[in-house]
């Protein structure tokens, strides 16, 4: 089950530990700041799983409560999307949205935004130009989701940008593009099939490869009967990653088939 939030007349919200695990984190450029994460939203127990969601996907967060305090937030250090409530106390999401858009500072007026609302009827004022939201979701709504939708619009402007991909689990964190690796703070010495090996295993996190997929994915090309070679590119791999490699906790064995990671 996933956590719904918003949902009329729960009295309780429940938490259903999912795996952050991989979490995909977008940086810009050289940058190594995380994305930060500007929540308007004035329900208590919303704006807190909210938060939550996004700390735990390695987003910097900060909250506003009401529409005002959200505006002049937005407007004094422009973060990099907003998640917006429609219906605020004083000046509500829709104003505080038309507000932003018609900033002269692009920095401000191009901030991408995430609108939630109750209403239904509203949404394609919402995402239509007259408000000029990026992106909704109706209440009830997932975080998960939400934390989803928002990567979505981060790789949709990284791939115009050209930013850095980093895939994260745990302490280890991998630069994509950058072809570097670290476990706790420590640089990872990884030959370049190792490294394009664990790329492919976080990218498809949870999923079973087989050994063939896996070169595939990894080097680009089928190694004509050499699928064996995946198994001393793991090996390396567990000895520097795990910490254990005779009991593997991240790339598991899935016997007949392949590997998976946790
Ligand atoms: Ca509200």
């Amino acid at each position: 089950m996933d956590l719904i939030l918003g949902r009329s007349g729960a009295s309780k919200f429940y938490f259903d530990a999912p795996e952050f695990g991989c979490t995909e984190t977008l940086f810009g450029g050289a940058e190594t700041m995380p994305r930060t994460i500007l929540i308007i939203e004035d329900e208590e127990k919303i704006a807190q799983w909210v938060y939550t969601y996004f700390e735990q996907a390695n987003f910097a967060v900060r909250l506003a409560r009401d529409g005002q305090l959200g505006l002049k937030m937005a407007q004094d250090q422009p973060p990099d999307l907003i998640v917006l409530d429609l219906n605020l106390p004083g000046l509500d999401g829709l104003e505080v949205c038309r507000t932003l858009r018609r900033d002269p500072r692009t920095s401000v007026a191009n901030v991408p935004i995430i609108m939630l609302t109750a209403r239904v009827e509203e949404i394609d004022r919402l995402i239509g130009l007259e408000v000029g939201a990026d992106d909704y979701l109706t209440k009830p709504f997932s975080p998960r989701e939400l934390v989803a939708r928002a990567q979505a619009i981060f790789r949709r402007i990284d791939r115009t940008a050209g930013a850095q991909r980093v895939l994260t689990d745990g302490d280890l964190m991998v630069e994509v593009e950058a072809h570097q690796a670290s476990l706790a703070g420590q640089p990872l010495d990884l030959t370049p099939s190792e490294f394009a090996v664990l790329v492919a295993l976080l990218e498809h996190r949870g999923r079973t490869l087989s050994r063939s997929q896996l070169i595939e994915l990894a080097l680009g090309h089928d190694y004509d009967g050499m699928e064996r070679t995946v198994d001393v590119y793991v090996r390396g791999l567990r000895r520097k990653i795990e910490v254990d490699a005779t009991q593997p906790e991240r790339i598991l064995t899935v016997f007949g088939v392949g590997y998976r990671y946790a």
